[in-house]
């Protein structure tokens, strides 16, 4: 017995693959399934966050439906997938998050802290939030330096606490086994197929659309986009702030230093990212996606272009008047991204990222490395 019905049908259509095998060359699920002649609740949430949703096992399948075995695996493992991010998530009582509509939520918060810090500009000069500034410390006469620091920091920090709670969890479901953490090797294969999105790929061929003919490999390219726009967007931050703290050096920054180059490429990243996404997310065919939840990505997707928009937009009119409003534009943005972190579809990147951890463990221990 499992603990929910989604995991139920996890466990007869893992049982009927067991005994087909015939899709065991497409990805890490399917090797991984073979490892294991029953599974858990543990196993079963293991499974489905090592699926990227490519749709080659629905596509391939001679059991999909019509067929009265009716295996639709994609689907199946879409949905234990994401109902595993709210059964591992932290504090319990916010679970119900990943349910609602994200977007009206992040929309909201972003809204709110920019209205906040607006107010706070104008309550204490309405000539400096409509001003023109230029030089280091121009985005702090908005909001003071520390005031912008601790707020952001709390914020952030909030995320990663609850973030951690929840992969901690989901670490010991899926059976944490004995020496993991200091498997080295395995944590850098895990490193590298993340990096290369390795089974993002449909087992060579790529993913499988509605209206195309032909699988393609748009969403693999899509994603990197977007996953190395937001490490360089997230470099470019972590740079500004040792320049602040080692250096005594205030943002804004020249155009050629490493903070804008940095933000700008990722800006770049997280402008086509995105938007390709959402494209391809429309393109998707219903038989293969949760759904009742793609609310929850689409909110996540919007945020991330949402804060590369409003930061380049503050970087191309930084020397005008609008800069006051686009910072506290961006900053809200910032805001809402890092605080709906937990509870939205960013964690579906960490939790993939420990199931490869462990999958590379495992192979490693049935000699396949
Ligand atoms: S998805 Fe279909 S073809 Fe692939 S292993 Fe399962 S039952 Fe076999
Ligand atoms: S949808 Fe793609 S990644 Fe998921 S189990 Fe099927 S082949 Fe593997």
């Amino acid at each position: 017995m499992h603990g929910t019905s989604i995991l139920e049908e996890a466990d007869r259509l893992m049982t009927v693959c067991n005994s087909c095998r015939y899709c065991e060359g497409l990805c890490a699920v399917f090797p991984a399934m073979e490892m294991r002649r029953s599974f858990s609740d543990g196993d079963l949430n293991y499974l489905a966050n090592l699926c990227h949703a490519c749709g080659a096992c629905y596509t391939d399948c001679q059991f999909s439906p019509p067929h009265e075995f009716n295996v639709n695996v994609p689907k199946t493992l879409a949905v234990a997938r994401h109902e595993s991010y709210a059964a591992y998530a932290w504090p319990q009582a916010f679970a119900g998050l990943f349910a609602r509509n994200g977007l009206v939520i992040s929309l909201t918060a972003a809204l709110s802290v920019a209205a906040f810090i607006l107010g706070f500009a104008v309550f204490n000069d309405r000539q400096i939030l409509f001003g023109v500034h230029g030089g280091p410390g121009a985005f702090y006469k908005l909001m003071p330096h520390h005031a912008m620091a601790a707020l952001f920091s709390a914020t952030l920090l909030y995320a990663i606490v609850a973030l951690a709670m929840g992969v901690r969890a989901f670490w010991r479901d899926i059976g944490e086994p004995i020496g993991m953490k200091t498997d080295a090797a395995s944590l850098w294969q895990a490193i590298r197929d993340a990096g290369e999105l390795r089974y993002l790929d449909g087992g060579g061929v790529g993913c499988f659309n509605k209206d195309d003919d032909r699988p393609t490999d748009r969403r693999k390219l899509y994603h990197h986009f977007t996953f190395y726009g937001f490490a360089l967007c997230f470099a470019a931050t972590s740079v500004a702030t040792l320049y602040h703290y080692l250096f005594a050096r205030e943002a804004p920054y020249p155009w050629w230093d490493l903070p804008v180059v940095l933000g700008t490429l990722g800006g770049v990243g997280l402008l086509v990212g995105p938007v390709g996404l959402l494209a391809e997310k429309w393109k998707r065919d219903p038989v293969l996606a949760d759904e009742a939840r793609t609310g929850m990505d689409v909110a996540f997707i919007v945020m991330l272009f949402l804060t590369s928009l409003t930061g380049m937009a503050l970087l191309l009119m930084r020397q005008t008047a609008a800069m006051g409003p686009l910072l506290a534009l961006h900053l809200g943005v910032v805001f809402a991204l890092f605080i709906t972190m937990p509870y939205g579809k960013f964690v579906h990147g960490i939790y993939r990222f420990v199931a490869l951890v462990r999958y590379a463990q495992e192979r490693r221990a049935m000699g396949h490395v």
